[in-house]
């Protein structure tokens, strides 16, 4: 009786050791693949688009998400091959969130202001090969949402704007802010800047604005190469490393650790704009540079709609603003720099508007 149950015990226990490696296989990147062409399927009957439309984006945190150990940027070729939207037709985006983040998927139709946002079940990776080959479309998502996406429709009717906000739960603000301002004729870098920050805000557009101007304003020549010195530090920071390849681990941009809000208003006060950085022209062959103090001005008008509306609207209209970078960008000082000035705005030691003599 006893070795009966100790036989049953040990079948059992080898039958779990066998299927186990079995369902772990069954989760492989073409299971993501699958999902990406199902996700568009669904986007593309839902959405009523055809292959290769231009009026729709899709966002997606496809290749960033990792589930079960899998990273799943196979569900970007699947979305692809069935609908045609890829990044080189800006028509697809990959969105920054942590590896541990669930799956999601974002499509969006500029021309009907309609969005479908979709989150994969978790059932679908622990299912077999067989049976995830035989579910439907739709059978693949524990999340089906359509929505209105576009702001202004959704600002006209606030009920129907919580409904967003409610079905894109925490996402909402990533989704509605990155695929409005696209729809608004964001360009490619911006939206690559904006996808690396999360999100797109009014922040993250303003570092865009002031690179530009700083570009035009002390434009690189040969043997001349741009240094930040990044205070008060906000949404901003996130361009330098993805548009002027100025990562953290390659030193990145310089920042004050002493400089505070204090200060930051000293200077507001004093020049009637708020501080953002001093940008320095450097010619490292020739040990001298020309640095300015930038000021950057946002929109303070005050806002009367829902709360989820205002972040999302201001982005939009500074997207529609992008080529008058002087309703919001001033020059506060423009000044000559040597070697031993560059290593003092450099120090964090320092408040860098002191070492250029403003304060
Ligand atoms: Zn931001």
């Amino acid at each position: 009786m006893k070795t009966g149950y100790i036989k049953i015990f040990i079948g059992i226990l080898l039958l779990c050791l066998l299927s186990a490696p079995v369902m772990a296989a069954s989760l492989n990147e073409d299971r993501f693949d699958d999902l990406g062409q199902s996700a568009a399927l669904l986007a593309m009957d839902k959405l009523n688009f055809k292959y290769g439309d231009s009026d729709v984006v899709v966002l997606t945190n496809a290749g960033r998400a990792v589930i079960n150990g899998q990273t799943t940027q196979k569900a970007v070729s699947g979305i692809t091959k069935i609908s045609g939207l890829q990044n080189g037709d800006s028509t697809l985006y990959q969105i920054n969130r942590a590896d541990s983040k669930p799956l999601w998927f974002y499509f969006y139709n500029k021309d009907t202001g309609k969005g479908l946002y979709l989150e994969p079940d978790t059932a679908f990776y622990a299912m077999s090969e067989s049976d995830a080959k035989e579910l439907s479309s739709s059978d693949a998502f524990s999340k089906v949402a359509l929505v209105t996406g576009d702001i202004d429709i959704m600002l006209a009717d606030t009920e129907d704007g919580n409904a967003t906000q409610k079905a894109l739960g925490g996402n909402a603000f990533s989704l509605l802010s990155l695929s409005n301002a696209w729809a608004h004729g964001a360009p490619y870098d911006l939206m690559y800047a904006a996808s690396l920050h999360n999100h797109f805000c009014p922040g993250v557009s303003s570092g865009y604005i002031i690179l530009k101007y700083i570009e035009e304003e002390i434009p690189l020549t040969d043997g001349t190469s741009y240094v930040v010195i990044s205070a008060p530090t906000w949404c901003k920071e996130d361009v330098y490393p993805t548009i002027w390849d100025m990562t953290p681990g390659k030193g990145g941009v310089a920042t004050s650790d002493v400089f505070t809000s204090e200060d930051e208003e000293i200077l507001t006060e004093k020049y009637g704009t708020r501080p953002a950085g001093i940008f320095v022209l450097w010619n490292s062959k020739e040990k001298t540079g020309t640095g300015i103090a930038v000021g950057f001005q946002f929109d303070s008008a005050e806002w009367t709609g829902p709360s989820w509306g205002e972040k999302v609207s201001k982005t939009v209209d500074m997207v529609e603003n992008l080529d008058h970078p002087e309703s919001y960008v001033s020059v506060m000082k423009k000044f000559t720099v040597d070697e031993k000035m560059l290593a003092n705005l450099k120090n964090p030691m320092n408040n860098p508007y002191a070492v250029c003599g403003m304060m």
